[in-house]
């Protein structure tokens, strides 16, 4: 019976995390649940799995009936919630950089980290990927894409190359122009996938892939020339490793998140996830195109920041999800976004960043940059 701790339980990865281990009621007991602001769908879900401990970080009353359940409120609702439950095993599915503390918290209480939440080795990788080290806790992935990399790499061979595969977003077909002025109901129509609507607006950036050549450097150890993106919209192939002998393994499935997530809760063990099985012969062709760099920079952009160091990575990820708020309240074009991005990005000047404080003061002040250029916007 292994303990689980499941922060963003109310989110995308967080809801679909409880499905699979509601398939697996003898195996996993869910010992903590936390949410940011939606506090009836907390309750249900405490109500339903019965966690010793509870977070929200809004603070809302809580039901007589949901009293059995220790709570901690505020913004640091979920580092309380890890280091009172000392669960085995995290699945970290919060979104940005609000989730990189309980990251680390979980790295230093958790037998097991599962990482769901990129921007937190977009903004904290080598702070993250030291602290795992010193610990010996394993980060298990989570993102389909490095899930499937991450099963590619079971053979235990040195990869040569890895090759991130990418939908290409809701604005795929859409030119440049049309680009410009896409709406949040354009952006949020994403073909394959159902998620959180900032990884949403990720995709039709593309910054998502961005974000995801990151979190491949990080947990793969691969430099940045060694990773690669392909568009392939049908989102059936979530990528492929390249060996020195030239063979590439792939991980085929439906783009359902249920199949990395029960990889990473059951590994080294694959469990039932619900998900349909692949049908090969009705997905119909496979097809794989370059990604645009100029109708989409924010591919390029986050290459560049990662070439940067971490204080580029930091600035780019705090302007980003500054924009990616505003645009989703309607107050800024789609094509506002890059842009920027990569004002933000140009005029920070380096800095050595070797704390985690480091990592939130940078952030602070790129999003308080972006927001003065969003505010003249409007
Ligand atoms: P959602 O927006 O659907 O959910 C986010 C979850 O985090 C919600 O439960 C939200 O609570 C909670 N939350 C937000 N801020 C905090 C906080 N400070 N403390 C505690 N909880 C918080 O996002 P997704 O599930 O789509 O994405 C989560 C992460 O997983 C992201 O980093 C994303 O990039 C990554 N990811 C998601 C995929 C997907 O398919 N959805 C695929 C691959 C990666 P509330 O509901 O109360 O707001
Ligand atoms: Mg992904």
């Amino acid at each position: 019976m292994r303990e689980i701790a499941i922060l963003g339980a109310t989110g995308s990865i967080g809801t679909q995390a409880l499905d699979v281990i509601a398939r697996h009621a003898g195996d996993f007991r869910v010992t903590a649940l936390t949410a940011h602001s939606n506090a009836n769908e907390l309750f249900a879900f405490v109500r339903r799995f019965r966690p010793r401990f509870a977070g929200l970080v809004r603070e809302a009353p809580i039901p007589e009936d949901l009293r059995f359940c220790e709570w901690f409120f505020g913004e640091d609702a979920n580092e309380h919630v890890l280091r009172a439950a000392k669960p085995h095993d995290a699945l970290c599915a919060v979104v940005g950089i609000a989730g990189l503390p309980a990251v680390m918290a979980a790295l230093e209480v958790c037998g097991r980290v599962l990482l769901a939440n990129k921007e937190a080795l977009v903004t904290g990788g080598a702070l993250v990927m030291e602290e795992a080290a010193r610990r010996g806790v394993p980060i298990l992935p989570v993102d389909s894409e490095h899930s499937a990399i991450f099963q590619c790499l079971q053979g235990g061979q040195e990869p040569r190359r890895l090759i991130l595969t990418a939908s290409g977003g809701a604005l795929r077909t859409w030119s440049r122009e049309a680009i410009q002025r896409a709406t949040v109901q354009d952006v949020l129509r994403h073909p394959t996938w159902r998620m959180g609507g900032k990884i949403t607006v990720d995709c039709a950036t593309m910054m998502n892939k961005g974000l995801e050549v990151i979190e491949a450097h990080y947990l793969f150890g691969m430099p940045e020339e060694a990773i690669s993106v392909l568009v392939h919209p049908q989102s059936v192939v979530h990528s492929l490793v390249e060996f020195v002998d030239g063979s590439l393994l792939a991980q085929l499935g439906v783009a359902d998140m249920r199949v990395p997530i029960s990889y990473a809760l059951g590994y080294p063990r694959r469990m039932e996830s619900g998900a349909a099985p692949l049908d090969l012969l009705s997905c119909g062709p496979l097809t794989f195109e370059a990604p645009d760099e100029e109708r989409f920079p924010c591919l390029r952009l986050a290459r560049e920041a990662l070439r940067a160091g971490p204080y580029a990575m930091i600035a780019m990820n705090g302007a980003n999800e500054a924009a990616v708020a505003a645009f989703l309240e309607n107050r800024i074009s789609f094509g506002a976004i890059a842009n920027i991005v990569e004002q933000i990005l140009d005029s920070t000047p380096p800095e050595r960043i070797s704390c985690v404080e480091d990592v939130y003061r940078m952030d602070k002040g790129a999003r308080s940059r972006a927001n003065v250029k969003i505010g003249r916007m409007e």
